[in-house]
């Protein structure tokens, strides 16, 4: 039957032919990410217990919590992807394309314009097509955030990443970290690796962010690192309000199942230990010692010289145009989008699953190279401090986790570094 289909589908025009593989293609991708959601919607539905490496930053009633609510969201993403799944197909099928370009150019000419104006056909085309877009995709984001965050209290987080991520780092004060012992080691260790470290700066006031830890930056012979307040513990204003916090400390005990956990969770400060920070630091200076940042660089720019190159030979092929649609006419914009989206597609997934990969690699390869360096001890229990706040849920089915996160979930560095610290 596939050989009699196949048959069929070689015998249609070239046109018929490109179409016929970008549906096909779009489906393929659609299935196999669906296969992978549905293994790892098996995996919030049976994992019921907090793994034993978490033991100590996760109790059952927060674990319990994050498994209902990924368990609703991927049931939700399951409709809402076959939905959109669907609507594309629909949209190329009968020809939606053409259709809104069309509309467009009738549009741009009641008021006014030629069709020698073809960038302000463009530009309608782009509005209508993201006013569509918006329009159905709305009922869902609703749904998302009325009813499936809203149940679970988790809706404000929008807002609150929103602010971490992108509003607060601008009024982030930058001091040079104090002299005393954490400067001395840091120097120390980037001299036993030849780092060329000129200065090191501690982020004031990061309290928000929770996702950046330690970086640096500057050119050869010139670098800098950055550490976020949050990550030292002699350092972090968080413990500031902590002291604070402790003096109403004994209202709170009492309520709560076991006041004594819960008391000394409370006590406990926040932040790494000098030799914590210098495993983290140890991590991060492994990613330039290996070259991983020069590697990406390099590859990315070889990314983008291979679309180009592409895509300049690709914008004149008449077929492509046709095959959605567009028989006697071959607007620019109408080429980059069958090219990037629909052509590319193929290139696109191996690509971001082979960078998936490799950024994973490095991610393990710096842990590694924090472990020669003799830290492996303590960037285990750097890491689960470090994930105490943001952790989410926690485990992961192994395909899944590979096919989409470019950063290995912290359960599997944890193993990989217990791995390494018995060896
Ligand atoms: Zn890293």
């Amino acid at each position: 039957m596939w050989a009699q289909l196949l048959d069929a589908l070689w015998a249609l025009p070239l046109e018929k032919r490109i179409f016929a593989a970008v549906l096909l293609f779009s489906w393929t991708v659609y299935l196999w990410e669906t296969f992978l959601a549905q293994r790892q919607r098996r995996v919030y539905r049976t994992t019921t217990h907090v793994p034993k490496e978490l033991g100590q930053i996760m109790d059952s009633e927060t674990f319990e919590k994050s498994r209902l609510y990924q368990l609703d969201k991927s049931t939700f993403s399951f409709w809402s992807g076959l939905y959109s799944e669907a609507e594309g197909t629909i949209i190329l099928l009968f020809g939606g394309i053409p259709y809104l370009w069309n509309f467009s150019g009738v549009f741009c000419r009641r008021a006014g314009f030629g069709p020698e104006y073809e960038i302000t056909q463009s530009l309608m085309f782009l509005f209508l097509a993201t006013l569509f877009s918006a329009l159905t995709g709305l009922p869902w984001s609703l749904y998302n955030t009325f009813v499936i965050e809203e149940k679970h209290g988790f809706n404000q987080q929008v807002l609150v990443t929103i602010y971490a991520d992108y509003i607060a780092p601008l009024f982030d004060k930058f001091i040079p970290l104090p002299e005393g012992t954490l400067k001395e080691e840091i120097e120390v260790m980037a001299k036993n690796i030849d780092f060329p470290l000129t200065k090191v700066y501690v982020v004031e006031g990061s309290k928000r962010s929770s996702h950046s830890n330690a970086y640096f930056y500057g050119f050869f012979k010139n670098k800098r690192i950055v550490l976020f307040d949050t990550l030292l513990e002699d350092y972090s204003i968080l413990n500031k309000d902590h002291q604070e916090e402790t003096s109403i400390e004994p209202q709170n005990i009492g309520e709560g199942e076991n006041p004594e956990t819960k008391a000394k969770v409370r006590t406990k400060k926040q932040g790494c230990k000098n030799e914590e920070v210098l495993a983290v630091l140890g991590h991060e200076l492994g990613h330039w010692k290996l070259g991983h940042t020069v590697k990406n660089i390099v590859i990315s720019q070889m990314n983008s010289f291979l679309c180009f190159f592409l895509f300049a030979m690709l914008i004149s092929r008449k077929e492509l145009f046709a095959a959605f649609g567009f028989y006697d006419s071959q607007p620019t914009l109408i080429g980059l989008m069958i090219i990037f989206q629909f052509i590319f597609s193929p290139y696109n997934e191996v690509l971001s699953f082979c960078l998936t990969v490799l950024s994973r690699r490095f991610e393990f390869q710096a842990d590694a190279f924090a472990k020669k360096l003799g830290k492996a001890k303590d960037l285990y229990s750097a890491l689960i401090k470090l994930n105490k706040d943001n952790l989410g849920f926690p485990v992961s089915d192994w395909l899944f986790s590979m096919w989409h996160y470019s950063h290995p979930p912290l359960l599997e560095r944890l193993q990989a570094l217990q791995d390494s610290k018995q060896d």
